[in-house]
């Protein structure tokens, strides 16, 4: 379970931990997020079916909301004057600037939920 999460985390193949998940890393603000075809270390097919990771919506519409809430939290503990309006451009702001790692970990992690792993 928890070399799972670290795998998640690390963009690694969900299958053997080894090999990389993504064709290029992921970086702040916007970049095209691709998944491999096959993982660099175990030749695993990472592309199941045609728009397999279109299901990672779901897990990227979660981790986007608990971002909103973390946020939201964090913003809340921090501020002695609570504003709607700072409050929602913090949010904004920062999941734009998250987006693509967003992008990328809810892939990972809808592919952790279908590929057996080899690892543990
Ligand atoms: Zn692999």
């Amino acid at each position: 379970m928890m070399l799972t999460l670290i795998n998640i985390f690390r963009l690694k193949c969900p299958v053997c931990g080894k090999g990389e998940f993504l064709e290029s890393r992921p970086r702040l603000f916007f970049k095209i997020i691709r998944v491999r075809d096959r993982c660099s270390s175990c030749q695993t097919g990472l592309k199941i079916e045609p728009s397999f990771y279109y299901g990672s919506m779901y897990v990227s519409y979660a981790l986007g909301v608990g971002l909103m809430l973390f946020t939201t939290f964090i913003y809340w503990s921090l501020s002695n004057s609570f504003s709607v309006l700072s409050c929602f451009l913090w949010i904004v702001g920062i999941l734009l600037a998250l987006n693509t790692y967003i992008n990328a970990w809810s892939k990972a992690i809808w592919a952790s939920f279908f590929f057996k792993q080899k690892f543990e």
